[in-house]
């Protein structure tokens, strides 16, 4: 083994697979390289797992984060990495997909564990299928060996002390055929789930849309935020799609996660089951939901969430 490149558009992202590309290179005996959007970067992601550090030069006026392409795939013909993470944000997908397809490699989508095989050669990349029911195990046969990697799978690898590495500016971006000319921030009607670390998740054992000011209230006494069941908000449409969890929803790693009246089919559970606490309250003993939770209220959402409340109150003013 070569090389382990992990790029990323952002640095929480890097060091997510920084964490991830690490750990595989101790075991494949492989260097890592890893990309930084801004030289200040470049320290830090040497501290938590990188040898070698490329530094994007600056873009010029309304050149778009995407030119990087030519330069990645001249850098990957030349330094012939064996592996390629790339962290699966709206652009990750697409410069992963882009240069995967420059490379003539293959690219195996939303990967969630690596393994090296017994050869130590090929990469065993592991990725959820049938609604995260089964997972499904890849092996590349060309090289590089390419995967997306969805923010959050991964902790943050953590600096050590005494690491050392080298740092490469990269040649500047080509001029692009496509230019920026103007930037907004996107409209939203709800929070970002992803970023919440208590998520109250409303489920379709509400009865009615005005109930959920009792999901609010409890989150508001956990200072989280209110995320519901797909069905919640696509079929009722009693809150916004943004946050809806789950497999084709938002996947989400919060400290606690509180199901109330949710069922706990697999498609909503891949979403949540990185969760560190998962409470689920569900009038139904035998409710899936309770087969992936930490702790399981069995009662009437209408009667329960109340008393959470009163307690949680109680327990807060003491
Ligand atoms: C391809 C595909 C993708 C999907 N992706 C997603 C996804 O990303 N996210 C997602 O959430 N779903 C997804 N689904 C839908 C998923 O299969 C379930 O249908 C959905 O998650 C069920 O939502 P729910 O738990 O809110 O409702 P239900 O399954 O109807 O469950 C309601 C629960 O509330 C309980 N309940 C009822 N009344 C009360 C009460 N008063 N007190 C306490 N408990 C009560 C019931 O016992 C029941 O368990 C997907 C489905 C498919 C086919």
């Amino acid at each position: 083994m070569a090389g382990i490149w992990v790029f990323a558009d952002n640095r929480d992202r890097t060091l997510e697979l920084l964490n991830a590309g690490r750990s595989l290179a101790d075991r494949m005996s492989a260097r890592v390289a890893a990309f930084a959007t801004e030289e200040r970067f470049a320290g830090e992601y040497i501290a938590c797992g990188a040898d070698t550090v490329y530094v994007h030069q600056a873009l010029a006026e309304g050149q778009p984060f995407e030119s990087c392409l030519p330069v990645l795939a001249d850098l990957a013909r030349a330094e012939d990495p064996d592996v390629i993470l790339v962290g699966a944000t709206g652009r990750g997908k697409e410069i992963g997909a882009r240069l995967a397809a420059r490379l003539d490699a293959g690219l195996c989508s939303g990967c969630v564990s690596f393994d090296p095989d017994d050869s130590g050669k090929s990469l065993k990349m592991n990725r959820l299928v049938y609604g995260g029911a089964a997972t499904q195990t890849v092996v590349c046969q060309g090289r590089p060996q390419m995967a997306t990697v969805p923010p959050r799978t991964f902790e943050p690898a953590a600096a050590q002390e005494g690491r050392t590495g080298e740092i490469v500016t990269l040649p500047p971006p080509p001029p692009s055929s496509i230019r920026v000319i103007g930037r907004s921030a996107k409209q939203r009607d709800s929070v970002d789930v992803t970023e919440a670390k208590i998520i109250v998740c409303v489920g379709r054992g509400f009865e009615k849309k005005e109930d959920i000011s009792l999901a609010r209230d409890l989150a508001r006494v956990l200072n989280g935020e209110v995320g519901c069941s797909r069905p919640v908000a696509e079929e009722l449409q009693w809150l916004p799609e943004e946050v809806y969890l789950g497999i084709s929803g938002k996947k989400v790693k919060p400290v606690l996660y509180v199901g109330l009246g949710v069922s706990g089919q697999v498609q909503h559970i891949t979403g949540i089951r990185d969760s560190k606490v998962i409470l689920a309250v569900n009038r139904d003993e035998n409710a899936p939901i309770f087969e992936a939770a930490d702790f399981g209220i069995v009662g009437d959402l209408y009667q329960v969430v109340p008393k959470l409340i009163e307690e949680l109150k109680q327990a807060l003013e003491a």
